[in-house]
């Protein structure tokens, strides 16, 4: 019998320094397991040397394969991609600076093959090595979305994971361009199991990662899968109708028993600052859900690939292709 294939997708953002221990580190681990494997490295436009030891690698291993993208487009795009070009009955995402443990993997594998779960993800227990600010927001992130998402976006959970082909067919399903993978993976649903971990730190390399990119990356996430924001912007609007309402009656009979001095030019203008403020807030809003429709009715590819010496059909080339 053909043995079934596990599909490792690796994303590597200026990682020449972690590859080489990186495929080190997982063929310790994969070598034993029952099932072929196979390495697909997503080249996220680095800017080092990424490519050519990527390049480099897949000489010497003939397990290894890259795709490598015409310019950064992001880990979405990437996890995006590796899922479209993965063949394996079993795929894995994994970060290529081993804050994911490969020696994971078999129990993954395991917990996949033999007690009939479809996703086995993977959360890190602490925050060791981040910075106290960072982890507060990440909390804080976390609870916001899972308050106005109605879904269960677990805190702490990694992007490492191990599904079956049947979940990677469904996320392939969702071909959004505004991807918010953790929101993804929660919609989709299917048998998941989670495994914990302490948080390691990256080998080497920096974090790609500044603190503006992961709050536009949060607040996409909150757009990406909830509503609920416009739905605060309608209600605060009946609520300041609400009080200019009541303002009103105040005002008429104030008016009525003291009679009419003009005074109150001051507070009024802080009221217009105030209102139109809120006003602004709430067109703000709308616009954020505009601004995605319309990316999302542009159509664009999600990621573009330079070159790869992989097709898409899951047959492999050992030459080089270009995408025309
Ligand atoms: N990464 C990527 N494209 C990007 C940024 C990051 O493919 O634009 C990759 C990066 O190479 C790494 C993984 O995504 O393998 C996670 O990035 P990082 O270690 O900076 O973040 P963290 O571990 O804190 O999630
Ligand atoms: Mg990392």
């Amino acid at each position: 019998m053909k043995k079934e294939l596990l599909s490792i997708i690796v994303l590597a953002y200026n990682e020449e320094q972690a590859l080489q221990l990186f495929i080190e580190e997982a063929e310790k681990y994969t070598r034993d397991m029952p099932v072929d494997v196979e390495y697909i490295f997503v080249n996220d436009g680095s800017s080092d040397d990424t490519f050519a030891v990527l390049e480099g690698m897949s000489r010497q291993n003939d397990r290894v394969f890259y795709i490598s993208f015409s310019r950064n487009f992001g880990k979405e795009a990437a996890m995006y991609a590796g899922l479209e070009y993965a063949r394996g009955d079993y795929v894995a995402i994994m970060d290529a600076d081993l804050q994911d443990p490969p020696a994971l993997l078999p129990e993954m594998y395991r917990l996949i093959v033999e007690e009939q779960y479809d996703c086995v993800g993977s959360r890190r227990i602490d925050r060791k090595g981040e910075p106290p600010i960072r982890s507060f927001f990440a909390r804080l992130f976390y609870r916001i979305m899972n308050n106005l998402s109605q879904m269960d976006i677990v805190d702490g959970s990694r992007d490492f994971q191990m599904m079956k082909r049947k979940v990677v067919d469904a996320i392939l399903r969702m071909p959004e361009r505004n991807r918010f993978s953790k929101g993804i993976f929660g919609w989709i649903g299917f048998r998941k199991k989670w495994l914990e971990y302490e948080n390691v730190e990256r080998v080497a390399g920096e974090m790609k990662w500044s603190f503006w990119k992961l709050l536009i990356y949060a607040l996409d996430g909150i757009i990406a899968f909830s509503t609920i924001p416009l739905v605060i912007a309608s209600l605060t609007g009946l609520v300041f109708c609400f009080i200019a309402l009541m303002m009103i009656i105040f005002i008429i009979v104030k008016t009525l028993v003291f009679g009419d001095p003009t005074s109150g030019w001051p507070s009024l203008a802080c009221i217009i600052m105030f209102v139109s403020g809120i006003q602004l807030f709430c067109v703000g809003i709308l616009g954020q859900y505009l601004s995605k429709i319309y990316i999302e009715t542009k159509n664009r590819p999600i990621y573009l690939v330079d070159e790869t010496n992989i097709t898409r059909d899951g047959r492999y080339e050992k030459a080089v292709h270009t995408l025309q």
